[in-house]
C-alpha cells in the first residue's frame, strides 16, 4: 500500500470515517485464518490463505493468496483498498 493511503487509512479511522464500510470488512477479516489479533488486527504477511476453503500455507501454492501485514482498522476504511485475498 502506498503511503498516501496509508496516512488516509489512519486518518479515516482517528475520525471515524467510512465507519460501516470498515465494520462489514472487518467481520469478513474476524473470520480469516491471516487475522492476526496483535496491534488491534493485523493481516498476518507470513501465510498465505487459500480463499475457497480457508486452508493456509507458509509458502506460496497456486490458489492462495499472501497477507498484506497491513493494520485492518486503517485499511478497512479506504474505498479503493482491497483485501489481497480477494474476501471484500
Ligand atoms: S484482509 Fe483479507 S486476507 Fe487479510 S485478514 Fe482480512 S479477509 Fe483475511
Amino acid at each position: 500500500m502506498e503511503i498516501g493511503n496509508i496516512v488516509k487509512g489512519h486518518a479515516n479511522e482517528m475520525l471515524g470515517l467510512n465507519k460501516s464500510l470498515s465494520e462489514t470488512r472487518l467481520e469478513i477479516c474476524h473470520k480469516c485464518p491471516l487475522f492476526k489479533n496483535t496491534v488491534g488486527g493485523l493481516c498476518n504477511p507470513k501465510l498465505w490463505v487459500n480463499p475457497e476453503t480457508d486452508e493456509t500455507s507458509t509458502e506460496k501454492k497456486d490458489g492462495y493468496f499472501k497477507g498484506c501485514g497491513c493494520r485492518l482498522k486503517a485499511k478497512t476504511t479506504l474505498n479503493n483498498a482491497h483485501c489481497p485475498a480477494h474476501k471484500w
